[in-house]
């Protein structure tokens, strides 16, 4: 069998076993290393997606791989109905890490918000005072915080929530970056808790004002309102510091991280709190049987090292700067392309063209024939989310490959 043959085959197979709850790019991917992947046929592409930034430390990184063969060869998962001998080594890593004093392991990133939401109102009735079934959590337009029915019942986008009802209760949704309505939002006495993307990224890299998440978390603060950061896409260094809200020197009450806390290698999802928060949730209120498990803690530690060893906050904060300049400067001799905006390197270029039209789509299809691969979000608009092991010489030829498709794209 050629391997056109098995990409045809593989694309087949997942078209007629497969649930059609994603519309992939017909490309099919066997091999990582680094910033690159290859298909079938052995084309080697550029990742300018990273699986939603969940692969910030680069595909298959040794020492995060290592990290993944050595503890399954000793120790995959008890439960929590015993302790194991890497979780407690774990916890204490990723607390002085962030600064908190507790944690909470789980799995996806929805599992983390859907405890960081259980734990806001448990603090809600068991501390602030909020009668039984009152507390109302403030979330933002054209978030995105994940699948599951509680989530996506306070979802402003209606392919995730259109007949998935009837909807959980208990949310207030505003205008994302809009203080005024935060404030307006805060004067009910039933609010317990602000959860919010440091940057909105499945919306389409939407960057806030400058100082909005500092005000927004004193606003909070000053009304016994909990600030609850979902970082699961742009923390762990993507934005060019360890979290997003480390631009604005901000501490969050409440920690959502996910995706690169393993580096891609198996989900890993994590709440940080203090005290006072953490600990309103009791034995047998809430858990998960892989969470936590010796597996995901040696993974996520290692996943952390990288980071901090490497120094991927700074090379994403020098690289991203780089990256803007240049599409600008492509920008600005293109009709094809409207504006870029990001911050590291999460970025994303905003398409001339109706979020309806399949242009982003056609333009991302041409990338990949030149060896770079990108996804659009919402229509219009195109994500670039490389790995953040990338080095500068392989930015410009990243930067060269976008020119070119672009240059020579007819619609
Ligand atoms: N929160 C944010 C900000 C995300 O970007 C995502 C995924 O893209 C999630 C939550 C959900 O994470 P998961 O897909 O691991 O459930």
């Amino acid at each position: 069998m050629t391997s056109l043959d098995k990409a045809t085959e593989m694309i087949g197979l997942e078209e007629k076993y497969g649930a059609h709850n994603y519309h992939p790019l017909p490309v099919v991917l066997e091999r990582g290393q680094g910033v690159f992947v290859w298909d079938v046929n052995g084309k080697k592409y550029f990742d300018f997606l990273s699986a939603y930034s969940a692969v910030n430390q680069g595909h298959c990184h040794p020492k995060i791989t290592q990290a993944l063969i050595d503890q399954s060869q000793q120790l995959a998962l008890t439960s929590r109905a015993f302790y194991n001998s890497s979780l407690g080594i774990y916890e204490k890593f990723i607390c002085e890490t962030f600064g908190y004093d507790k944690m909470l392991p789980m799995n996806t990133g929805a599992e983390g918000v859907e405890t960081a939401i259980k734990l806001c109102r448990k603090w809600a009735y068991e501390k602030k005072g909020i009668a039984d079934h009152q507390a109302k959590i403030i979330v933002c337009e054209q978030n995105f915080h994940g699948r599951t029915t509680t989530i996506v019942s306070f979802s402003s986008d209606p392919d995730s929530s259109n007949h998935f009802g009837p909807y959980a209760d208990g949310f207030i949704r505003i205008p994302y970056n809009d203080l005024k309505a935060l404030e307006h939002a805060l004067q009910d006495k039933n609010v317990a808790g602000f959860l919010v993307e440091p940057i909105q990224g499945e919306a389409g890299v939407v960057v806030p004002d400058e100082g909005y998440l500092k005000k927004a978390a004193a606003l909070c603060k000053a009304n016994q309102v909990l600030f609850i950061a979902d970082e699961i896409q742009t923390g762990i260094a993507r934005t060019g510091r360890m979290l997003a809200i480390d631009h604005e020197g901000v501490h969050a009450d409440m920690l959502i991280l996910g995706k690169a806390l393993s580096g891609g290698v198996y989900p890993v999802s994590a709440v940080l709190a203090q005290d006072e928060i953490m600990l309103c949730i009791k034995p047998g209120q809430h858990g998960s049987t892989y969470g936590g498990n010796p597996l995901a803690a040696r993974v996520a530690i290692a996943a952390l090292e990288v980071i901090r060893d490497e120094k991927l906050a700074e090379n994403a904060q020098r690289l991203g700067e780089i990256f803007r300049k240049e599409m600008q400067r492509i920008i600005d001799g293109s009709d094809l392309i409207q504006l870029v905006r990001g911050k590291g390197l999460l970025n994303a270029i905003v398409i001339n063209d109706t979020p309806e039209s399949s242009t982003a789509w056609q333009l991302c299809l041409a990338l990949a024939e030149n060896g770079l691969l990108a996804k659009p979000t919402h229509g219009n608009i195109i994500r670039f989310a490389p790995p953040l092991v990338m080095t500068e010489e392989q930015l410009m030829e990243c930067v060269a490959i976008i020119e070119k498709t672009i240059t020579e794209f007819k619609k």
